[in-house]
């Protein structure tokens, strides 16, 4: 099976799982557990911020990130097809009492200092206030955007003018890295917090982190505890964790952007699919041009030998990643195959 259904569903390698089994460990509620401390201080030294903390997900680093910046009943400005708003089951709402204002960032998803402007909401006896900007890089609902960093230093600028904190949902933030060819820490140097992830691209197990400053960090341990997200010896999940982040492992997602690039070409046309150029490793498929709806393409793709998940009516997303690095000509004649059955 050809699995581009996302790049979380890689494994961990041989030599991750080695790190796994010979981690040093302790309880790291106590914050003795050395593989995280070591985890947390190489996350902190590469984005450039002055500390980090481990999350076992994505999704709770980012709620965790936001609960820590705002205060209940305050808005939150986002982009509006962005993870935060769109997969993450309203937690804004649900855990940290927040009301979300969503900004329309156009066909790649970027953030405008003007958006930010008119979005923003100052506190008076009617109105809440804004507590918060959340941006994403890269944009996930937008086929992987890598956003330059001209456009996040102007949206936080705006939103510190204004007096409003900034987090990035930098889950693939590697990967807008190597599409920009900049440092990650060049794009989340403009923030005040930025999560990523461990666990997709970068093929660790399990993890995320949120990196930002030493007070901001301290507030977001407490946090990640109220989340149910202390936990004890995970120096077994933080040594996998450390490889995923080598420079080495880093740099090669750029062999992913590349596949994902002779996919989108060897797609583009194909049975009618109309495939655009993606920026990183995820491939947009949009299916009008045949008979078939997203989901019917995806049911005639799965015999074939090929799995992608739906994102839309006529809409789906390939991702591309390590585990189907060798996989992509044989992806393309199986999609062909199943357009023609
Ligand atoms: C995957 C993802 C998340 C959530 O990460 P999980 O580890 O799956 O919870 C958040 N934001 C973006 C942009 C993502 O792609």
């Amino acid at each position: 099976m050809i699995d581009l259904r996302s790049d979380t569903v890689t494994r961990p390698d041989d030599r991750m799982r080695e790190a796994s089994a010979n981690a040093e460990v302790g309880d790291d509620v106590y914050r003795e557990d050395p593989s995280v401390n070591d985890l947390e201080s190489r996350a902190a030294e590469i984005l450039g911020t002055e500390a980090a903390l481990f999350l076992p997900t994505g999704t709770m680093a980012n709620q965790v990130a936001v609960r820590t910046h705002t205060e209940h009943g305050q808005e939150v400005l986002c982009e509006r097809e962005s993870h935060v708003v769109k997969w993450e089951l309203g937690g804004l709402a649900q855990l940290s009492g927040l009301q979300v204002r969503t900004i329309d960032g156009g066909e790649r998803g970027i953030v405008g200092a003007e958006q930010v402007e008119e979005g923003y909401v100052a506190e008076d006896l009617h109105r809440p206030g804004t507590g918060l900007l959340c941006l994403e890089n890269t944009h996930n609902s937008k086929g992987g955007t890598a956003i330059a960093v001209e456009n996040i230093e102007a949206a936080a600028e705006t939103a510190h003018a204004l007096g409003v904190p900034v987090h990035l949902d930098g889950a693939r933030v590697f990967n807008a890295a190597v599409a920009l060819d900049v440092p990650a820490s060049r794009i989340v140097e403009p923030v005040d917090s930025a999560m990523f992830s461990l666990s997709k691209g970068l093929g660790a197990p399990v993890g995320s982190m949120l990196v930002g400053s030493e007070a901001f960090v301290e507030r977001a341990r407490r946090n990640r505890k109220l989340f149910g997200g202390g936990m004890r010896q995970a120096g077994v999940i933080a040594a996998p964790g450390l490889m995923a982040l080598s420079e080495e492992n880093r740099a090669r997602l750029a062999e992913d952007h590349e596949n994902a690039r002779r996919l989108a070409a060897g797609l583009d046309g194909l049975g009618g699919l109309s495939v655009p150029k993606p920026e990183t490793n995820v491939v947009l498929v949009h299916t009008e041009g045949t008979d078939y709806t997203a989901e019917e393409f995806l049911a005639a793709c799965e015999p074939e030998g090929v799995l992608g998940v739906p994102f839309d009516d006529h809409l789906v997303r390939f991702c591309t990643h390590r585990d189907v690095a060798g996989d992509v000509e044989r992806a393309i004649e199986a999609v062909g195959s199943a357009l023609s059955s």
